[in-house]
């Protein structure tokens, strides 16, 4: 959760999935961190996470990627589940315009966090490093949300954009590493 692990080599962020339910946050993580699909996935209640390293640049930075396993249903995150992210994926499904128009709620409610991030010696206060994830686009046939609608309401809002597919694993490591690798950077940039 954003602690400083050992002497300084190694950092664990935590990053959070939020969006509307059923636009294939579950999947994105299971994609990512075990490259597998569920065409079945129910949405379970509780929140759960899931630890995944990645090297940048030579380092091993680890990513505690947390899924809202169901609770986003009742419109109830709590504040627990965001605090402390200093990275997000903002997934809307392609095919369903409901969750794209959601995507400026969750936006909001990510910006109440106060994105700190601690250890020891320094305290940075960086931005969260956002992402907007337009997921299903294997679907393409029953699209619903263009890639430029996605592309500009990015631009609006200043998040990296990118359309993925946990079906066919299209961008999924990508659009993780994009996030990671931002968070990397702006520690490092205030850490130095
Ligand atoms: P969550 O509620 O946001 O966690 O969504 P899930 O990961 O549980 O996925 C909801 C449904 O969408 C499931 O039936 C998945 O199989 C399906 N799904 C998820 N990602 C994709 C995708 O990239 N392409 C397609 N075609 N279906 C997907
Ligand atoms: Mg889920």
């Amino acid at each position: 959760m954003g602690q400083e692990q050992q002497d300084g080599e190694e950092y664990l962020f935590k990053i959070v999935l939020i969006g509307d339910s059923a636009v294939g946050k579950s999947n994105l993580l299971s994609r990512f961190a075990r490259n597998e699909f569920d065409s079945n996935s129910k949405a379970t209640i509780g929140v759960e996470f899931q630890t995944q390293a990645v090297e940048i640049d030579g380092k091993e930075v680890k990513a505690q990627i947390w899924d809202t396993a169901g609770q986003e249903r009742f419109r109830a995150v709590t504040s627990a589940y965001y605090r402390g992210a200093v990275g997000a994926l903002v997934v809307y499904d392609i095919t369903r315009r409901s969750s794209f128009d959601s995507v400026k709620r969750w936006l909001d409610e990510l910006s109440k966090i106060n994105p700190q991030w601690y250890n020891h010696a320094v305290h940075c206060d960086t931005a969260v490093a956002r992402m907007l994830v337009g997921n299903k686009c294997d679907l393409e046939n029953i699209r619903d949300v263009s890639t430029e609608e996605g592309k500009s309401l990015a631009e609006e809002e200043g998040l990296f954009f990118m359309e993925t597919s946990a079906l066919d694993a299209t961008n999924v490591q990508t659009a993780f590493e994009i996030v990671i690798r931002e968070i990397h950077n702006n520690i490092s940039r205030k850490v130095l």
